[in-house]
């Protein structure tokens, strides 16, 4: 893969303005911004109709965001808290001067800049009103854990309904969808300019979409690609498949096609965002999010995370990649017959395989795979070191912690000693990757020297912005900010 000049001899299947590679949220918001700025659009994409959509299609579409019109407040703080690694602080001092003015080793640097963080933080409530004008409804919808402490809204009907209110209107604006079309490599024009996608159909003919003003990269991340997965996230990313069918169409050409010709990496290419789900289930997203009221044990009986560190929501990325480094990429969720005293726990279970059940901890080892002489003793340690007394509460952070146990339980502490006994299997679903590009305020492709690609942007996942713990609840946001600024700028080109 890679990027040439089209050929004489190469089938020309369309000829645009812009070109638009995916229609999730990123690509459909492009797509319609781009034809309501008066531009001839073609959208490619892998899935069939009823298919597509990518991640999007899926999700429920939790918003980082106080209400509709203003971001949590956090946003940023949140992005800074988790902008790199071991920054070079006198690299970085460098962002406090003009954008314009950067030097090309901070521009095309690998961390969330915040000239992006901010820029996209004030974007959001105007692509919001946008998504409303065209449909959308956002309101509340209960989160799956018993604890939370983001403040989200929520698209009303969840990214399908996203789906389902911009593809009619993309459609009456003349925007023209390429089904089971794939986007292979970009291709370049005699001034170095992107000027069109290289793509295959379903049956494998090969044929070439020029674009006059510009290609809008909005394919996702890698999920979907055993090859990438191995290279970048190593090993253990064998055991992190896709959360949900959507992932899967995510094979990562989109932001290989854009290094092939020099733009800049950015977002953490060894992680992924990751939820604990049953493998046993075939849903999307069959959440285990009942962990922090158990033990996290892998199959040789031992803890390994301490499972009550804060409220859910920001715990289970941490405790899914834990899970994900045990052998197998495997853990097992422990849970006691007190689990029925807490109401509505039953809410924070999404699969629907019934757990692994039993009278006796031995049996219950044995049903699940775990090994049974260092489970006894983890349980046995474990049990010792819960604080005596009252005090637990399952709907806030109780302090109730183990003591002198490691890794230590900081919450909801109790002993493991009442039948039945359950647990669940737990796996990190790969939600989506980090690794992606680099772009500009305005979805700019970025090159390793910092400059824009002409012609070339990106947007939602192929958009590299996460380092460490991904700021929850932004990723759908990501698609709509950026795809309308992609969108915007190619047509004012
Ligand atoms: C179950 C689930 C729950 C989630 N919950 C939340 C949440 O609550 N809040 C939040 O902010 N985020 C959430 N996310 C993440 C978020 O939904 C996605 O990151 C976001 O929707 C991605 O949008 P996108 O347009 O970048 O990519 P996608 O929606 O994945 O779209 C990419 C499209 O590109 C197509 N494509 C891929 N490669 C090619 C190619 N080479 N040529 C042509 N087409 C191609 C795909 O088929 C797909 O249609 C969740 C994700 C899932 C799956």
């Amino acid at each position: 893969m890679g990027a040439a000049m089209a050929g004489q001899d190469e089938a020309t299947w369309g000829a645009v303005d812009v070109v638009v590679v995916g229609c999730g949220i990123a690509g459909l918001a492009a797509a319609v911004t781009a034809a309501e700025g008066g531009q001839k659009v073609q959208v490619l994409e892998r899935a069939t109709f009823t298919e597509r959509g990518g991640n999007t299609r899926y999700t429920e579409a939790f918003l980082r965001m106080r209400d509709e019109a203003t971001v949590s407040d956090d946003f940023e703080a949140d992005f800074a808290a988790n902008a790199g690694y071991h920054l070079d602080p006198a690299l970085v001092a460098g962002a406090a001067g003009d954008y314009a003015n950067w030097p090309s080793l901070l521009r095309s640097l690998s961390f969330a800049d915040p000239e992006l963080v901010a820029t996209f933080a004030s974007g959001i409530p105007e692509a919001v009103a946008w998504l409303k004008g065209h449909g959308v409804r956002f309101g509340d919808t209960p989160f799956f854990g018993l604890t939370e402490s983001i403040q989200r809204i929520a698209v009303q009907g969840g990214g399908l309904a996203l789906i389902e209110a911009l593809t009619p209107i993309a459609e009456r604006l003349g925007v023209a969808f390429a089904y089971q079309t794939t986007a292979h490599d970009l291709v370049i024009d005699g001034t170095g300019r992107v000027a069109g996608v290289r793509a295959m159909n379903a049956d494998g003919g090969r044929g070439v979409y020029r674009a006059a003003k510009g290609v809008v990269l909005a394919s996702g991340g890698f999920q979907g690609n055993a090859e990438m997965m191995a290279r970048y996230i190593g090993p253990h990313g064998r055991y992190a498949r896709p959360v949900s069918r959507g992932g899967y169409y995510n094979k990562g050409e989109g932001i290989r096609m854009a290094l092939a010709i020099g733009a800049a990496p950015a977002g953490d290419y060894s992680d992924f965002h990751a939820e604990p789900i049953d493998p046993r289930s075939g849903k999307t997203e069959a959440v285990v999010m009942i962990f922090p009221l158990g033990i996290l044990v892998n199959r040789e009986g031992q803890r390994f995370f301490d499972e009550a560190q804060g409220t859910v929501d920001r715990t289970y990325e941490a405790a899914s990649r834990a899970a994900n480094r045990q052998s197998g990429g495997l853990a097992f969720c422990v849970l006691d017959g007190k689990l029925d005293q807490v109401q509505g726990w039953q809410r924070t279970i999404r699969t629907e395989v019934p757990p692994i059940a039993a009278a006796t901890l031995d049996e219950l080892a044995a049903a699940a795979g775990i090994a049974r002489e260092p489970f006894r003793a983890t349980i046995a340690a474990f049990n010792a070191a819960c604080p005596p007394g009252e005090g637990f509460d399952a709907r806030r952070l109780d302090g109730l912690a183990t003591r002198g146990l490691f890794p230590p339980k900081s919450n909801w502490a109790r002993p493991i000693d009442r039948a039945p006994f359950r647990c669940y299997p737990v796996i990190a679903a790969n939600t989506f990757t980090f690794g992606g590009l680099k772009v500009d305020p305005d979805a700019r492709v970025l090159s390793t020297d910092g400059v824009a690609i002409p012609g070339l942007y990106a947007a939602g996942e192929t958009v590299g912005i996460y380092y460490g713990r991904y700021t929850g609840s932004t990723s759908v946001l990501r698609g709509a900010h950026f795809g309308r600024r992609a969108g915007r700028h190619a047509a004012r080109r």
